[in-house]
Parts: C-alpha cells; sequence; structure tokens
C-alpha cells in the first residue's frame, strides 16, 4: 500500500458539502452535485448568467449586461448563487473554509476556458485590509492563485489595491452599489508596470451587480491594462 492507499484509509474522502463518503477527494457526493446549480450551455458572454438558447457559440448578451455599462471585456461564472452553490460560496467566505478553493477554482478554470488567451494575468478583487484582517484571508486571492497554477498564467495577487472600506453592499440599490464603489480601486504604481498592456483575468467570489468588476475593471484601464475579463464562482441572477 503506498502512502495514497494509507491517508485514504485514515482520511477516507468525503463530499466537501455535506462529509457523506465519496470516491475521491474535494468532490461533491451525487445527492449535492444535483443540489448545486453549475452553470451550463449558452452563458451572457459578460456575465456568465445562463441563457435560453442552445448554442454556446452563438455571442449572447443578458438584460443586464445590454441595459448596465460593463467596462469589461467578456465574463464567466461557475455557478448560480442559489441553493447549495450558495452554501458553498459563504462556506469560503465565512466559515474558513480554505479547502474548498481547490475544488471551487477548478469549476472556475473550466467555465472560464472559452475566454481564456495566452499571456493573460490573473488578478482578484481585493478586500480592504480592515477585512483582511478580520478574515485571514481573502477568498478571491484563493481562488485567483489557484486558477492562474491550473491555467498556467501568471498570477499577481496585489495588482489592485482597495483604497477605502466600502461596507457591506446588501440591502443597497443598484445604484447605490455603483456610487459606493466610484474610486474604491487603484493599481499601486509599484504594479503598473506589470499591468500596462497586459489582458487581465479579474477574479471574485461572487458577482451580484457588477459595480465591484466594474470599479475594479476601470482601476485596471487606468493602468493601461490591454483587455479585462471577469471570473466569478457565483452569480447572483435576478430570480435567485
Ligand atoms: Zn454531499
Ligand atoms: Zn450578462
Amino acid at each position: 500500500m503506498g502512502l495514497q492507499g494509507a491517508l485514504q484509509l485514515l482520511y477516507p474522502p468525503q463530499c466537501i458539502s455535506c462529509s457523506a463518503p465519496v470516491q475521491s477527494d474535494f468532490g461533491l457526493c451525487a445527492d449535492c452535485w444535483r443540489e448545486t446549480p453549475f452553470v451550463s450551455g449558452l452563458v451572457c458572454d459578460q456575465c456568465g448568467v445562463p441563457l435560453p438558447g442552445s448554442d454556446p457559440t452563438e455571442r449572447a448578451l443578458c438584460d443586464d449586461c445590454m441595459t448596465i455599462a460593463r467596462p469589461w471585456d467578456r465574463g464567466r461564472a461557475a455557478l448560480l448563487y442559489q441553493g447549495n452553490a450558495r452554501n458553498l460560496v459563504l462556506a469560503l467566505k465565512h466559515g474558513d473554509r480554505m479547502d474548498l478553493a481547490r475544488p471551487a477554482s477548478a469549476w472556475m478554470a473550466r467555465a472560464a476556458a472559452p475566454i481564456l488567451t495566452p499571456g493573460m494575468m490573473v488578478v482578484p478583487v481585493p478586500l480592504h485590509w480592515m477585512r483582511l484582517f478580520r478574515r485571514r484571508y481573502n477568498q478571491a486571492a484563493l481562488l485567483s492563485r489557484a486558477i492562474a497554477a491550473l491555467a498556467r498564467l501568471e498570477h499577481c495577487p496585489d495588482a489592485i489595491l482597495r483604497k477605502r472600506s466600502t461596507g457591506n453592499q446588501d440591502g443597497k440599490t443598484r445604484d447605490a452599489r455603483f456610487a459606493n464603489l466610484v474610486g474604491a480601486f487603484t493599481v499601486p504604481k509599484s504594479r503598473e508596470a506589470r499591468v500596462r498592456d497586459r489582458d487581465i483575468l479579474l477574479v471574485d467570489d461572487v458577482m451580484t451587480s457588477g459595480a465591484t468588476f466594474a470599479a475594479a475593471t476601470e482601476a485596471l484601464f487606468s493602468a493601461g491594462a490591454r483587455s479585462v475579463s471577469v471570473l466569478a464562482l457565483a452569480r447572483v441572477a435576478k430570480d435567485g
């Protein structure tokens, strides 16, 4: 018996969501898989929300992306923020479940495959330092690091700085969310050279209104980024 076999006897693989026994590490059991709304089929090319229609090669936009100015180029999400996906996102964000970053980043890398380009640099949406201090880790940076490794792309965890705390966006109207984020991000002088003329993949755990992605994208363009695409673990859909 190899080391792997010995470890499996000591620590049999468990479902990452409900701890039921499963065949291999870092997976969901069949029940949890069914309860987790993975995005598939035709999606909005700017935010990744599923759209009616069957031709995934068609470039389609959802109503939100046709009415709200999206400064970035393309976007994808691995999950809809509903059901068990919501539990997983909250566990990663608040529950010290750093281990979830591994399966989550694999789902995200798969969702992002159509929008990845060679030479892209992967960048997380930053937390304000006060929130980072309380949480101890930035879940977006855990995800972006793993995605960069999987896709063999450069990772720059500190390309963007959150200049001020923007508080909790929950309960704010869409317009208030956008207003609250204006000018919240900047690319520090020390990172401008790495951002200039680069194609950037901007990573966050959840996309709700898109206000955070929009403000972070503007900061990257101010520093001379050539293009910005966005990738979320979960997209909040209007009916969700
Ligand atoms: Zn399970
Ligand atoms: Zn959209």
